[in-house]
């Protein structure tokens, strides 16, 4: 059976209600020291070309040790690898032409721990951190039932976060190894269509619609941004407007994808379906996706997240999710593989003039995909080749 291991990001608002000034005046300070040391190493990734931790690690490690003297050591650590990430970022943004600047600004808000940092007791969410001359500091961290799910996952690396209001958040990376279920033909499977506006599910004996209406908000934000670009004249207050509503369009939108996932899965484990199939974009080229216009390039490219969303929380419940050709799933019959034309008794409906089926065009292109899952599963068992590469 395949073995994967996923990451979770828990998320833990800390409470700072009972701890003393004189402690959160501490928090504050490792912040500050911590946001110097990460810009001195940017500093000196950039002007010496650097990219690799370790590298950078060398060759700035004792000289920051002795400036800074009362950090632990390990701060060190995951500032050297917190600016590789920040600077590899940049680099890549910059090929992209998608930032400006010389090189990139930590502003400090977020602090890296690594296991020898903090500490974590996961039976009453305490969190242990370790201050200036190796004080530890115990918090208790705000948690709801949603956390429950994390205590039996492995403890990964965790980033301490101030927010701007001073609201301070532990974030925790949880691991677990999961067992996916084998391909097979016989397995119970649910297949999943993408519109713009709904999402279709089902197999041969049920075909279920979640309305996402994605297509609508798209275009009200786009809309929105319009005005923005024709209305506003500063050209900080345009950009930092047009961020705010591109943030909240994809937050809106992502929790629309969260809820159709979850819809899915339930509803996959309620009728024993092992197996989620969804379209393999990228057999699509261009012009199959008739994306002369600018929408189908967002279509394919948000559907790419939906796709990630799904297959996580997909694996989180022991379910694969599988890739097929879609090819002509919405023109040819499920039943005898025949063309099918548009019915005269309603737009939605197709027909086929060979076997005489009449349905709507979202539960053909289901069956269809459910069919194309079996059929890459006989032919796989045919040639006695394993089964899609894992
Ligand atoms: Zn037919």
């Amino acid at each position: 059976m395949p073995v994967e291991e996923i990451t979770l990001t828990a998320k833990f608002k800390v409470d700072l209600v009972d701890v003393d000034e004189a402690m959160i005046s501490e928090i504050y300070r490792l912040f500050e020291e911590y946001r110097w040391i990460v810009n001195e190493l940017i500093e000196y990734a950039h002007s010496h070309g650097i990219t690799s931790p370790r590298r950078l690690w060398y060759a700035k490690y004792h000289e920051l040790r002795q400036k800074y003297p009362t950090i632990p050591s390990h701060y060190i650590h995951t500032a050297c690898r917190l600016t590789s990430s920040i600077y590899r970022c940049f680099l890549h943004k910059k090929r992209l032409r998608m930032c400006e600047g010389e090189r990139p600004i930590f502003k400090g808000r977020t602090i890296w721990l690594d296991d020898k940092l903090f500490k974590l007791d996961s039976e009453n969410w305490k969190a242990s951190i370790i201050l200036h001359g190796r004080r530890w500091i115990a918090l208790r961290l705000f948690h709801g039932r949603y956390h429950d799910k994390f205590r039996d996952m492995e403890l990964g690396e965790a980033r301490l976060v101030l927010r701007e209001d001073g609201d301070l958040y532990l974030n925790v990376a949880f691991s677990r190894t999961v067992t996916l279920p084998e391909m097979s033909a016989d397995a119970r499977v649910i297949a999943v269509d993408v519109n713009e506006n709904f999402i279709v599910y089902g197999n041969n004996d049920f075909v279920e619609r979640f309305e996402t209406n994605e297509g609508i908000i798209r275009t009200r934000y786009f809309l929105k941004r319009r005005r923005i670009r024709s209305k506003i004249r500063g050209r900080e207050l345009q950009r930092r407007l047009l961020e705010k509503y591109r943030g909240r369009e994809w937050r809106r939108i992502r929790e629309i994808y969260y809820k159709a996932a979850k819809r899915i899965i339930s509803r996959a484990l309620e009728i024993g379906a092992t197996i989620i199939v969804i379209e393999d974009l990228k057999h699509l080229n261009e012009e199959d996706m008739g994306s002369k216009e600018l929408n189908g390039r967002l279509h394919r490219w948000s559907y790419r997240r939906f796709q990630r969303i799904l297959e996580y929380q997909a694996k989180l419940y022991g379910l694969s999710v599988r890739y097929v050709d879609p090819a002509y799933t919405s023109s040819i019959c499920p039943i005898c593989g025949d063309e099918l034309n548009p019915s005269q008794n309603g737009h939605r409906l197709m027909r086929c003039l060979r076997c005489g089926l009449e349905e709507d065009r979202d539960v053909i292109a289901v069956r269809n995909l459910t069919r194309r899952y079996c059929e890459e599963c006989m032919k796989a068992k045919a040639s006695h080749r394993p089964l899609f590469d894992v």
